[in-house]
C-alpha cells in the first residue's frame, strides 16, 4: 500500500483535504501531520482580533474531516525530512512516518528579530490562531487601565491588525490607549499610491499614529526604540514585520529557495526529490517568486491535488500557471476597508462588507465537509 503524506493543512491542501476519500478508495494510505486540530483562514484572523468573528467562524476542522475520510491525523509538527529515507521525522515524538508521495503546506512564520522579550504581552501576527489570546489578553488589560498598544510592521498584515485592536478598544472602553503603527520609513512599500493613501486616511482617521521615522531598532522591557534613537513606552506589543517560510526544508537536505522555502517547479514539485511537493507560503516557485499571500495557496489547490494523484498513480504532472493580479481588501476595522486590483482602488463600508462575504463562502464551503 502507497503512503501519501500531508505536512500542514493549510489554505493549498483545502482540496486536497477534501477529496481525501479519492486516495482511499483506491488504496493508498493518507496521514495528515499539523500541530493543531484545526487551520485558521488568515484572511479573516485580524476580524478575530477585532471581535467581529469568534475563533469557530474562521478556522477548519482538519482533525475531524480528515478522520471522516478515512485518513489518520498525527497532532504534531513535523521537524525534519529525510528524503533518501523517504521519511518524516516529528517534534513531539521519535516516531517517523514514512511516505511514497509527500506534500509539504507548512505555511510560514514572523521572525522575532527586534524584540528581545518575549514576555506574555508581546504578540506576532502568525500564527493566526495565537491572535485570539492576542485579544484575550487586551481586553484583560484595558480593564487593568493600559495605556498604549504598538503594531510593528507596514505591511498588509500590520495595517489589518492595528485597524482591528483600535476596534477592539472602541468595543470595550470609551476612550481608546494610544495606539501607534510602526511602519520603518516607508508605509506600506510597493502598494499602488492611492491604497497607501486611503489605508493611511482611514487609520489618521481612527486617531492611530503612524511613526514613520526609521526602522524598530529593538524593544526590550516594553520600551520600543526606533533608528533616530527616539523611545516610546508601549503596555501590548505586536510584531506583524514580514514572514519567512517554514523553517522546516532548511534542516531537512531538500533544494531551496533564498528565504528557505521548498524550491518547487512548475509542477509544486521540489527541484531535487521529486515524491516531495508542496504550495503556500512555505514553497519558493522558481519560475516566478510568488507574493507571500493566501490567494496563490488557494489557487494552488487543484493543481496540487491532480499531481499528487497523479504521482502516486505513474501519470503525467500538470503545470501550475499562477494567473494575474490578483483582488486584495484590506479589512481596517469599524466595517470599513480598501479595495485595490489592477489601477482601481477605493475604501469604504461596502468593500468590508464584500471582504466579508468572500471570505464567508469561502470559509463555508469548506468547513461544512
Ligand atoms: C494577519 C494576516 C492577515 C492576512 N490576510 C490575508 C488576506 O486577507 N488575503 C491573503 O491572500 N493573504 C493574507 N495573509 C497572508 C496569508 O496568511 C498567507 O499567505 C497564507 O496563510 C498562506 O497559507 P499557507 O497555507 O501556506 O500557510 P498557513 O496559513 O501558515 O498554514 C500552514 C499550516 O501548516 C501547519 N504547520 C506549520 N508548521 C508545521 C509543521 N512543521 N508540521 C506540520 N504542520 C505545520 C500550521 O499549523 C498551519 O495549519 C494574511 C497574513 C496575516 C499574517
Amino acid at each position: 500500500m502507497k503512503n501519501l503524506v500531508l505536512i500542514g493543512g493549510g489554505h493549498a491542501h483545502m482540496v486536497t483535504l477534501s477529496k481525501l476519500d479519492t486516495f482511499i478508495s483506491k488504496g493508498y494510505k493518507v496521514t495528515v501531520i499539523q500541530p493543531s486540530d484545526h487551520h485558521y483562514y488568515s484572511g479573516m484572523g485580524p476580524g478575530m482580533l477585532g471581535g467581529t468573528y469568534q475563533a469557530e467562524d474562521i478556522r477548519f476542522a482538519t482533525k475531524r474531516l480528515v478522520e471522516s475520510k478515512g485518513g489518520t491525523f498525527v497532532k504534531a509538527y513535523a521537524s525534519r525530512i529525510d528524503p533518501m529515507k523517504r521519511l518524516v521525522h516529528l517534534r513531539e515524538s521519535d516516531e517517523t512516518l514514512s511516505y511514497d508521495v509527500l506534500s509539504c503546506n507548512a505555511g510560514s512564520y514572523v521572525v522575532q528579530d527586534v524584540i528581545e522579550d518575549s514576555g506574555s504581552n508581546v504578540f506576532t501576527s502568525k500564527p493566526i490562531e495565537k491572535l485570539t489570546e492576542a485579544k484575550e489578553t487586551i481586553v484583560e488589560q484595558l480593564s487593568a487601565g493600559v495605556s498604549s498598544i504598538a503594531v510593528i510592521g507596514g505591511g498588509a498584515a500590520a495595517v489589518e491588525i492595528v485597524g482591528n485592536i483600535h476596534q477592539l478598544c472602541k468595543k470595550q472602553v470609551r476612550r481608546p490607549p494610544t495606539i501607534r503603527l510602526f511602519c520603518g520609513r516607508n508605509f506600506m512599500s510597493g502598494k499602488p499610491r492611492r491604497v497607501k493613501s486611503l489605508v493611511r486616511k482611514l487609520l489618521l482617521g481612527k486617531g492611530i499614529e503612524i511613526i514613520e521615522k526609521g526602522y524598530v531598532k529593538k524593544v526590550v522591557a516594553g520600551e520600543i526604540t526606533v533608528e533616530n534613537d527616539t523611545t516610546y513606552r508601549a503596555d501590548i506589543i505586536f510584531q506583524a514585520t514580514g514572514v519567512r517560510p517554514s523553517a522546516l526544508f532548511s534542516r531537512s537536505g531538500v533544494e531551496v529557495g533564498p528565504g528557505g522555502g521548498l524550491k518547487v517547479n512548475e509542477f509544486l514539485q521540489s527541484t531535487s526529490h521529486p515524491q516531495i511537493f508542496g504550495g503556500g507560503d512555505c514553497i519558493y516557485f522558481t519560475d516566478q517568486p510568488l507574493d507571500k499571500v493566501g490567494v496563490y495557496a488557494v489557487r494552488q489547490n487543484e493543481v496540487l491535488y491532480n499531481n499528487l494523484m497523479a504521482a502516486l498513480e505513474g501519470q503525467p504532472l500538470e503545470r501550475f500557471k499562477p494567473g494575474g493580479d490578483y483582488l486584495v481588501i484590506y479589512n481596517l476595522g469599524d466595517g470599513e476597508g480598501v479595495l485595490s486590483k489592477w489601477s482601481i482602488a477605493f475604501s469604504g463600508r461596502i468593500v468590508f462588507w464584500l471582504k466579508n462575504y468572500i471570505d464567508r463562502k469561502f470559509i463555508n464551503k469548506f468547513q461544512s465537509n
